[in-house]
């Protein structure tokens, strides 16, 4: 069965040259027709010689995706379904129009094993890890290839337990032999996966974003299992030993359940908590799910909620 070159690093482009007895320097062109020209087989790769178009068909195909469904909103948003994974199973790939510019969300896993309580994608449980392949796919296959401004890596799955094909995708975003994205143009949001987010801080310049949820470790724990493993303390004190006073933004992500985590007390401990950091609070309004008994609050408890963290000293 063929492999696929797309997704693939320079790094590793070089391991397919020379494997096949290639010059290395071959990788920067394979590496340019993937992701500048952007082409879609090995035969319009015009610069290299017949013979090494040959040897690289023999067990390689580019590896595109089409995508299985597209829907569009009122609003302009475009949902995109891409089969991943395995035969069978779709992902979530969504476009989101503003003024100025065109963000993609981005699935990085089918499913998830977080277990989220408010979450439909938790529900499914997890079907597997990307390729970063199939990450890199999801930006080079949707209609608007070519106006993208943005991403975030907040559609399916917890991007931090995928960490090793996530970080390959965004080499490839921000890499001047890839798309030469800026990593301003790139935020990762995760719900604190410390076995990675080390990692994620120190070896790349983008965007995070820490689902919080709930200030209270007993409280965070009913709703997301994770804070048994990685308590949001330890995420918080890792966080605060890097600088996001400059171009680098973190941001928590609060999403309201009426009667759950929207009370006074909430804010307060939650301003206490993030006192100090250069950082961005997104409240987010919730949308019910089937099953689940948490509940949307209402936007005069948003608006009072955000009234009692700004004005938190
Ligand atoms: S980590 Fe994200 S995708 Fe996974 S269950 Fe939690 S909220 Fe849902």
């Amino acid at each position: 069965m063929a492999q696929f070159l797309l997704g693939m690093t320079l790094a590793q482009l070089e391991g397919v040259c020379t494997a096949a007895g290639m010059k290395r320097f071959v990788a920067k062109q394979l590496a340019d027709w993937l992701y500048k020209k952007r082409v879609a087989s090995i035969d319009q790769m015009t610069n290299l010689s017949k013979e090494n178009r040959a040897r690289l068909a023999a067990e390689y195909e580019v590896g595109h995706m089409a995508p299985a469904e597209v829907m569009t909103s009122r609003d302009g948003t475009r949902k995109y379904a891409f089969e991943a994974v395995r035969p069978g199973q779709y992902i979530e790939t969504v476009m989101i129009p503003e003024s100025d510019r065109a963000t993609l969300c981005v699935s990085s896993q089918a499913g998830c094993k977080m277990g989220c309580t408010f979450c439909m994608t938790g529900r499914q449980g997890f079907h597997g890890n990307l390729s970063a392949r199939e990450i890199i796919a999801q930006f080079m296959d949707v209609d608007e290839a070519e106006e993208l401004t943005n991403a975030v890596f907040m559609g399916m799955g917890e991007p931090l337990d995928n960490w090793d094909n996530v970080k390959s995708a965004i080499e490839i975003l921000t890499s001047e032999w890839g798309f030469g994205w800026s990593p301003k143009r790139i935020t990762l949001s995760t719900i604190g996966d410390m076995a990675t987010l080390k990692d994620f801080l120190d070896s790349t310049r983008c965007h995070l974003a820490v689902s919080l949820h709930n200030p209270f470790h007993e409280e965070r724990q009913k709703l997301m299992p994770v804070e048994n493993r990685y308590p949001l303390s330890e995420v918080l004190s890792l966080i605060r030993q890097y600088d996001f006073t400059g171009q680098r933004r973190v941001t928590f992500e609060y999403i309201m359940f009426a009667g759950v985590n929207d009370t006074k007390r909430h804010a307060d401990a939650l301003a206490r908590l993030l006192s100090g950091l250069e950082c961005r609070v997104n409240l987010i309004r919730f949308h019910k799910i089937p099953g689940s008994p948490l509940a949307s609050g209402s936007e005069q408890m948003i608006e009072a909620f955000r009234a009692r963290l700004s004005a938190a000293p």
